[in-house]
């Protein structure tokens, strides 16, 4: 059976960070499935759409070219052949990301991307619906999460370090805005699978997270 890793939670979580280094140990890939809605966005953004035209982002996202390949750096997420990877991190676009993503038919063609990916070799896959609904039968499921404080918190540290100027306060408002968008839209709304095994992140260390991911994994390996 496929190795995939299967992996949801909100905003700032640090889905990314940790699936990065599970992989890394696992020796496997890492498919940062927020990547592809942030393209989409990015590419709306840039032709000046109306992102609240659900037909249009349709349209846009049937004709969308898009690649991600994994570089030396982690996940390239390529646009119209450009290397996007560091563009589609702005506040703007990770707005744009989830409002496109509220749309069943971006959804859907998102989702056949992810699975044909995931078919293909063992990765682990984070994003808002993988338990749910991309790799309902995944070996390992988690749910990974924290306060909507200390999410926000890490972020504006992160952000702080790219020398970015967003306060405390506005990276929490953006990260309750994103929340209350991914968890309240009709389609596939961000919710824990009922099997996934639930990783509240707010008092454990990184090395923490990863190792129980691992272990979880390793014990699914055994089972085969
Ligand atoms: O994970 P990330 O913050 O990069 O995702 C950007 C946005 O894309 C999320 O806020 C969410 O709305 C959307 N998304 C999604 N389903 C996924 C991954 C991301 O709806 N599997």
């Amino acid at each position: 059976m496929r190795l995939n890793i299967a992996m949801d939670g909100p905003v700032g979580a640090g889905k990314s960070s940790i699936a990065d280094a599970a992989a890394k140990r696992l020796g496997i890939l890492h498919l940062d499935t927020g990547a592809m809605y942030r393209a989409l966005g990015l590419k709306a953004l840039r032709e000046g759409m109306d992102l609240q035209d659900e037909e249009k982002m349709v349209e846009l996202c049937r004709g969308l070219n898009l690649a991600v390949r994994v570089g030396a750096g982690g996940q390239e997420t390529l646009l119209d052949g450009e290397d996007v990877s560091s563009l589609i991190r702005t506040p703007e676009v990770s707005m744009a990301a989830s409002t496109v993503s509220r749309y069943a038919q971006v959804r859907r063609r998102m989702v056949q991307l992810q699975q044909a990916l995931a078919a293909e070799q063992d990765m682990i896959l984070d994003g808002r619906d993988i338990c749910t609904t991309v790799l309902p039968d995944a070996p390992v499921k988690i749910y990974l999460t924290a306060t909507a404080e200390e999410r926000a918190k890490r972020r504006w540290l992160e952000m702080k370090e790219k020398g970015e100027k967003d306060t405390y306060e506005e990276v929490l408002a953006q990260v309750r805005a994103r929340d209350e968008q991914d968890m309240n839209r009709p389609v596939e709304p961000l919710r824990q699978a009922e099997d996934a095994v639930l990783l509240d992140t707010t008092d454990l260390s990184f090395d923490q997270v990863v190792d129980r991911i691992t272990a979880l994994a390793e014990e699914a390996r055994r089972k085969g």
